[in-house]
């Protein structure tokens, strides 16, 4: 698979914002019933706002590619999701400093320091149906991956696919954070917005991966 550099993390934005972008009406939609349908259009406009700034000032190390994105959520988006994703991203950056060139694993240790930051910040355990019923399984599927010796490519759709079930088990869960926990027992059926998307952004980096 292709190295771990700042070229790369700069494709995953990309892909990131494509996907983000081509799912809005849909994250928005499962935002409506739990939640203030904002979810696709803040994560729309963080993410073409992050593509915009990284392609004007292209930082060179992923560490660098990471903290810009960060920035501009947290400066972009006024929902619960941009501190969030932005937390989750700044932190991951911050944590692999100016290396020009990361192995998977040291990708890893990274973003279970933001996921980590995540929790931190928004207090959610899992379960809550939240974005970390979508990130914490892919650091798990991750890990799990690696430590058998699966390849970047491998280890990062195994990630991938357990985001996206674990988005898809939020659904039966009632919510304990953030606005759809307003709703209570009524939160019950709906699948998470936020998983949802965090399985997006760990997709794109699979399929920057496999490229
Ligand atoms: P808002 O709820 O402020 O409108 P968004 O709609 O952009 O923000 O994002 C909602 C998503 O944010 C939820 O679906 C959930 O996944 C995530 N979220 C909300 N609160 C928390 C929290 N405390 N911890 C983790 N994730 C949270
Ligand atoms: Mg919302
Ligand atoms: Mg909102």
């Amino acid at each position: 698979g292709p190295a771990i550099d700042g070229a790369f993390l700069r494709r995953w934005l990309d892909a990131a914002t494509q996907a983000v972008d081509r799912e809005a009406d849909h994250l928005t939609e499962l935002d409506s019933p739990i939640g203030d349908a904002d979810h696709g259009a803040n994560m729309r406009r963080g993410f073409l706002a992050a593509r915009t700034a990284v392609e004007q000032e292209p930082p060179d190390t992923p560490g660098a590619v990471l903290v810009a994105v960060g920035r501009q959520l947290i400066s972009t988006v006024g929902g619960a999701s941009g501190p969030l994703y932005g937390t989750l991203l700044r932190r991951a950056g911050k944590e692999l400093g100016d290396e020009p060139v990361v192995t998977a694993a040291r990708l890893r240790d990274a973003l279970r320091a933001g996921v980590d930051g995540v929790a931190q910040l928004g207090g959610a355990a899992p379960g809550d149906k939240t974005m970390l019923d979508a990130l914490l399984p892919a650091l798990d599927a991750l890990t799990g991956a690696l430590d058998a010796g699966g390849s970047t490519a491998q280890a990062l759709a195994a990630a991938a696919t357990a985001a996206d079930e674990g988005a898809e088990a939020t659904t039966p869960l009632r919510a304990r954070k953030g606005r759809a926990s307003y709703l209570g027992e009524r939160s019950v059926g709906h699948r998470d917005p936020g998983a949802t998307s965090a399985a997006l952004l760990v997709t794109a980096l699979a399929d920057t991966a496999r490229e």
